[in-house]
């Protein structure tokens, strides 16, 4: 609890002012998430002192230690937790086919995890999107044998410095093994083991460079960090995410499956469906009325926290790491 409490002050201090929107905590949220989710709790005083060194320093200490869980979904399909986002794979006689790489520090726990699955090689990777989270195992899953398929933006913010003002953090261009070598604009498709595996831009939602992932005869789609299922999400406004990204992009999930679709979010639970991803698209709509309300009658963005738009829905929304006064303030900077 101790450690809860330091944590909780950190935020706090953040909230009211002096540093940017985003604390030093909120990094890469997802990535957090991503770890949270596998340590299942707060951060140790361990880790709570990991993070005075550095939130990168954290998420690696935490994926390092952490179980990745395999689920089997449907067909050839499997999916990975533990390692940051989702990770899903298909896998058959033309090799396995992750969507996303996780944090290459669980790499000992992703490799007994993807030896249970079978003998076949690596031979594919996507990234759903450009985050740490997401795309930090790439350059191992290279050497392993991946050939790496993402969105045109994803690879320019791998290759780049990309300085992320609300994190606090340069992150410099990744290794020449981890950049994605086959890119897309708006859609891609893969034939691999039997399976269409359909590739599309959402345009700007998350941030600029997500795209959805649609195993077409086994109706399984991984919609990446547009969907976080029963946990408010993290925006990142510095590559282009915006909350009305976030609702064009649920609204696209939903015009996508029925309701026999499986639908892997990004993070939280990671099996789910339309049911729960028409939960959350309605609850972004209902945050974002009353955050744009508040504004409008020129409350500040402290205001805006304090007037707890989100409180109807903090019960069963709020218990992550993304809490109700983030997320109001993530709202706020898009209407
Ligand atoms: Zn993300």
């Amino acid at each position: 609890m101790e450690s809860q409490h330091t944590i909780r002050r950190y935020d706090e201090r953040a909230a009211y002012g002096q540093r940017p929107m985003i604390s030093r905590r909120g990094f890469c949220l997802c990535c957090v998430a991503g770890a949270f989710a596998a340590t299942n709790g707060w951060l140790t005083p361990r880790e709570a002192y990991a993070e005075a060194r550095g939130i990168v320093s954290l998420i690696k200490d935490s994926a390092a230690s952490s179980p990745v869980v395999t689920h089997k979904l449907r067909d050839n399909i499997s999916l990975l937790e533990g390692s940051g986002g989702n990770i899903a794979v298909l896998t058959g006689p033309d090799g396995k086919v992750l969507i996303d790489a996780g944090i290459s520090v669980s790499r000992p726990q992703l490799t007994r995890a993807l030896a249970g699955l079978g003998t076949e090689p690596i031979t594919h990777l996507v990234n759903t999107h450009w985050h740490f989270d997401h795309a930090d195992g790439n350059e191992w899953l290279h050497a392993a044998g991946a050939k790496i398929i993402a969105q045109d933006n994803t690879r320019k913010h791998l290759s780049e410095i990309r300085r992320v003002e609300d994190w606090d953090y340069n992150f410099l261009p990744s290794a020449a093994g981890a950049i994605p070598t086959e890119v897309f604009a708006t859609d891609h498709q893969l034939k691999l083991n039997g399976s269409t595996v359909r590739l599309k831009y959402y345009g700007p939602a998350h941030t600029n460079s997500d795209i959805s992932v649609t195993f077409e005869e086994a109706d399984v789609v991984h919609a990446g960090d547009t969907y976080w299922n029963g946990i408010y999400p993290f925006i990142d406004y510095s590559t282009g995410g915006s909350i009305d990204g976030m609702i064009a992009a649920s609204d696209a999930n939903l015009a996508a499956v029925t309701d026999k679709t499986i639908v892997i979010p990004g993070h939280g639970q990671p099996v789910s469906n339309k049911a729960e991803l028409r939960e959350f698209r309605e609850m972004l709509v209902a945050v974002r009325e009353n955050v744009s309300e508040l504004k409008k009658q020129g409350r500040s963005r402290d205001e805006a926290v304090a007037a707890r738009p989100t409180a109807t829905f903090d019960a069963k929304w709020g218990q992550f790491v993304v809490d109700p006064g983030y997320f109001t303030r993530l709202v706020y900077q898009g209407v």
